[in-house]
């Protein structure tokens, strides 16, 4: 459980101001400059020994990711900030730049001069419109100030940073789809490799992280790594919120250490599920690409990504979407399919045409039409679609129908039997 002082996002619920002179008094701001001094090597190597993992789904560490730009390119290099959160039950992004906003910004100073990035763009998600407002005004504050901008934080180091707005597509949360719109395309995922560290934005070594990520990077360098590695569990460090949506009684965004048990979280935080625990039917832990988890896996589970994996499933982006009883997850997992066949950026076969399929047959399956050797044949389908496409909305597409039919399969069965049982006393 994560100790009152060793909480970095303490204005998480927005009950202060996110204004710069609050957002001081929480700590953001100082020692910015000393911690540049130390130079980037320093920083890179810190955020290293923290273990930190990215926290906008898949987890890559972040210091290994920032030590992939080449340090002899006399090309630019640039920072680009996640911040197009619209994962199906994901709403951390948000809270922080409501209510943190100078922790990223600052974050983005920091980790701009570790990869040598002058300038960095913050990719906001376009129906974020009050978010995107408040995190125009903050740093308009830190510009102001003279904590970003030429000599940054009289560090030497000018800084410059670009708030773009998203038209609000989900594949635009896709790196390189993401970088394509910045360059004002389409914002379909590129072939990867090149990965963005060597070929990125305008054609130059780019870093990509999560907001998240990088609201995190100051109070991991002004702590020191060790503070930070110290929190959660090995290869799953540090502290993370966690987005607790659906049945349970109070919904919220809540910090807690990776590695803690689902049935805890749920139950301090949440008010526990909707019914009490005995009802819960499944959970959804990392956002609705993620494979369902039935009650006996919550039971026991921690949440981080390595017990996650090892159920078969993921932490993804930790929004946690709790069902209970009284759930019809067929229908539940036809919506999903539907959301992910909408947002297909169309460019690869597998995902254009198999995310179309599976939704149908999930559509008729949620009915009960349709026959049991169906159910193979959908799983073999998600199977070709997972692994086989440019980006991984492919795999967001295939997981959920995975999850259910590996976990719920006679419920699959069952509801086909009782309608074709209702066809023949019609
Ligand atoms: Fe586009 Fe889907 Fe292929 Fe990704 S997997 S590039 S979203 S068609």
């Amino acid at each position: 459980m994560l100790k009152h002082e060793d909480h970095i996002f303490t204005n998480l619920n927005g009950y202060n101001s996110y204004k710069l002179q609050d957002a001081k008094s929480r700590g953001s701001w100082t020692d910015t400059k000393k911690i540049i001094e130390r130079g980037s090597n320093w920083i890179i190597n810190e955020i290293r020994l923290s273990d930190l993992r990215g926290r906008g789904g898949a987890g890559f560490p972040t210091g290994l990711k920032w030590s992939f730009i080449p340090e002899k390119s006399n090309l630019p290099k640039y920072l680009v900030v996640n911040a197009d959160e619209s994962e199906p039950g994901t709403c951390k992004d948000r809270d922080i730049i409501r209510n943190e906003p100078h922790k990223l910004i600052e974050g983005c100073l920091l980790s701009g001069y570790a990869i040598g990035a002058n300038i960095c763009y913050i990719y906001i998600r376009g129906e974020f419109y009050n978010e995107a407002k408040i995190l125009q005004h903050a740093i308009d504050e830190a510009y102001e100030n003279g904590l970003i901008g030429k000599n940054s934080s009289k560090s030497n180091w000018n800084f410059d940073i670009f708030l773009h707005r998203g038209a609000g597509a989900y594949i635009a949360g896709e790196e390189t789809a993401m970088l394509e719109s910045l360059e004002g395309k389409k914002a379909q995922p590129r072939l990867k490799p090149p990965f963005p560290a060597i070929v990125g934005l305008y054609g130059c070594p780019t870093i990509i992280n999560n907001v998240e990520t990088i609201a995190v990077i100051p109070d991991i360098l002004k702590r020191g790594s060790a503070w930070f590695s110290k929190l959660g569990k090995p290869n799953n460090t540090g502290s993370k919120i966690f987005c607790i949506s659906g049945h349970v009684n109070k919904p919220c965004n809540v910090e807690e250490e990776l590695g803690i048990p689902l049935k805890v979280l749920i139950e301090k935080y949440a008010g526990g599920v909707d019914g009490g625990w005995n009802n819960l039917l499944a959970v959804i832990p990392g956002g609705s690409s993620v494979p369902l988890i039935p009650k006996k896996i919550c039971d026991d589970i921690n949440m981080d990504f390595d017990s996650l994996e090892k159920a078969n499933s993921a932490l993804g982006t930790a929004g946690v979407i709790v069902m209970n009883k009284s759930t019809d997850l067929l229908k539940a997992i036809a919506r999903i399919s539907r959301f992910y066949k909408k947002e297909s950026c169309g460019q690869c076969t597998p995902c254009r045409e198999g995310a179309g399929w599976m939704w149908r047959v999930m559509e008729r399956f949620s009915k009960g039409i349709g026959t049991i050797d169906e159910i193979n044949t959908l799983y073999e389908v998600s199977k070709e679609v997972e692994g086989h496409t440019i980006c991984a909305l492919g795999d967001a597409a295939a997981w959920p129908i995975q999850g259910l039919i590996k976990n719920f399969r006679p419920l699959i069965e069952q509801t086909i039997k009782k309608n074709n049982e209702k066809k023949k006393v019609a």
